[in-house]
């Protein structure tokens, strides 16, 4: 193991990844005692007859159980990367960040093992865009990702990429269709060696079909398969069938995000309604025809009135039953990697793409800057690395991949933005305060965190509703951000709306040299995706 009291450097991070490969030696001693056994079971087996993409490991799962030594052949002395993106998930309504609720025991557990970052930051408020700048280490102006018709362009290029030239595999479990934001269609397939595509039954099947099945079969349907479950399924399967190390493995969870069909927000039994204490009784969550989250879009374009108490903190606690789901199938995972002796080897990474409000600033969803929707969790655990230590100072998403590439000792991405967080992994007394940079293009609003203050800027949006088209919060003493102070700190604005335009223009300079003159492509927005994409709420009927 490398000495972490000193800053680990690129050599050694490299003799820190051989000394973790050479344990592996003792471990494969442990691992040829397992028995092997097929983990197959009926949930996994019916949401992986949903989905076409999938079946070619569901053939292989009926032969699980490939010998250990030919696990340990031909294993690299480099660590296995696990980059789990669970969407749509806030930070303060897990238990590792101090909700109230036990949702995430083990997410706790996780933190305890390495490093939980206690204010980072998404650079967007929507999916596309957060993954690209969590895969390329860009600012949203620099990979230039902003709407639903841009891809993630060839010529940026990706941890995916970067690892595969590095000799790692590398494997990808997406929650979407090949059309949807972290799906082939947007560019995420580049640099893995396999890339499955894993659409959530309850959005893209039961959501359409709520209008023409019986609505018992449908909720028959939901309560039956959690997609994580058989997600987690399908990563154990080819942990023991498919694998050569060392691994990337990126798995991106949909199970957190709302959904269209009956509820907002529903997880399996029995996580469905463990924290609502009843108040689901005789509940439907409609309002007319509109239910779920077609009810909540509405009142998102402020279509219709916003939800009453009860029903937000319905809203709330169904949500939270979603994330303790989420939880416990990271806990299978985790104790997957576990029987199989590979956890003492991956480097874990949790983070979102993004967070989700409940009427904090009068919105749900994620539409707005706010912070219950810009901060994502982030922990980071690195086998030897330091335990159970609690970050401060603003570090981004785009810090991931950075982080990430010097942890095994490779240069950094090709004009990434994000920078590594090995110092703070590493090091008690190390912070890194980076300031964050935000925008989102689908309202024109633009975000800038510098010490404790957020900007907020809404060229357009909120100007048509009468609100101020500025806000600023002091997050240090206003973490709620109920006091907007951008018309009693003028100098404040006016210095970090220069701060915000610099940035923009260095991302665009940046984005221009990437480019070297080849042409930004778009994506072919089929009928299927635009279907799915509005009943999502991306497409809304001005837009057709
Ligand atoms: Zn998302």
């Amino acid at each position: 193991m490398p000495d972490f009291a000193k800053p680990l450097r690129p050599s050694d991070a490299l003799k820190f990844g051989l000394s973790i490969g050479l344990s592996c030696g003792a471990l494969d001693g442990v691992l040829a005692i397992r028995s092997a056994g097929a983990m197959i079971d009926r949930a996994g087996i019916l949401a992986v007859s949903l989905v076409v993409d999938a079946a070619a490991f569901a053939m292989a799962a009926d032969v699980v159980g490939a010998s250990d030594g030919e696990h340990g052949e031909g294993r690299s002395s480099q660590p296995n990367i696990l980059l789990i993106s669970i969407d749509t998930l806030r930070p303060d309504h897990l238990s590792a960040y101090g909700y109230s609720r036990d949702t995430s025991p083990v997410l706790q557990r996780l933190a305890r093992e390495g490093v939980l970052f206690q204010e980072a930051y998404s650079h967007s408020t929507w999916t596309l865009p957060a993954h690209a700048s969590i895969l390329t280490g860009l600012n949203p102006l620099a990979h230039g990702v902003l709407t639903r018709e841009d891809r993630l362009q060839g010529y940026h290029e990706t941890l995916a990429e970067r690892l595969n030239e590095e000799g790692y595999e590398t494997v990808a479990w997406v929650g979407t269709k090949r059309w949807g934001f972290v799906g082939a269609d947007y560019g995420f397939a580049s640099g893995f060696t396999r890339f499955h595509h894993y659409p959530h039954p309850n959005r893209f099947w039961s959501g359409i079909l709520a209008r023409n099945i019986d609505a018992l079969l449908l909720e028959y349907l939901y309560r039956g398969v959690g997609n994580a479950h058989a997600q987690v399924g399908e990563v154990l399967r080819w942990l023991d069938v498919g694998r050569t190390d060392p691994f990337f493995a990126f798995v991106h969870f949909y199970d957190v995000h709302s959904k269209s069909a009956i509820l907002p927000y529903e997880a399996p039994e029995p996580f469905r309604d463990v924290f609502c204490e009843g108040a689901l009784d005789d509940f439907d969550f409609c309002e007319g025809a509109l239910c779920a989250s077609d009810r909540l879009l509405e009142i998102a374009r402020g279509r219709k009135s916003a939800l009453g108490k009860e029903e937000i903190e319905i809203a709330r606690c169904l949500y939270d039953g979603g994330v303790a789901f989420m939880d416990s199938e990271l806990g299978r995972l985790f104790t997957g990697l576990k029987a199989r002796g590979l956890y003492d080897n991956t480097i874990i990474v949790v983070t979102s793409d993004h967070g989700e409000a409940f009427f904090e600033h009068e919105r749900p969803l994620h539409t707005t800057l706010h912070e219950e929707i810009t901060r994502i969790p982030m922990i980071i655990r690195v086998p030897g690395a330091l335990e159970g230590k609690r970050a401060s100072g603003v570090v981004r998403q785009s810090d991931i991949a950075p982080t990430l590439l010097a942890l095994i000792g490779s240069r950094p991405l090709e004009g990434a933005q994000g920078k590594s967080l090995v110092d703070v992994l590493t090091q008690w007394n190390e912070t890194l305060d980076f300031g964050v940079l935000a925008v989102d293009d689908n309202q024109g609003g633009s975000l800038i965190r510098k010490g404790p203050y957020v900007l907020i800027l809404h060229p357009s949006f909120n100007a048509l509703d009468g609100k101020p088209t500025q806000e600023l919060y002091d997050v240090s003493s206003d973490p709620a951000q109920r006091h907007n102070r951008a018309v009693a700190e003028p100098l404040v604005v006016a210095g970090l709306i220069q701060r915000m335009g610099n940035q923009h223009q260095r991302s665009l300079a940046l984005q221009k040299r990437l480019a070297a003159g080849e042409t930004h492509e778009k994506v072919e927005v089929s009928d299927e995706a635009r279907a799915g994409l509005r009943a999502l709420g991306y497409i809304q009927d001005e837009d057709e």
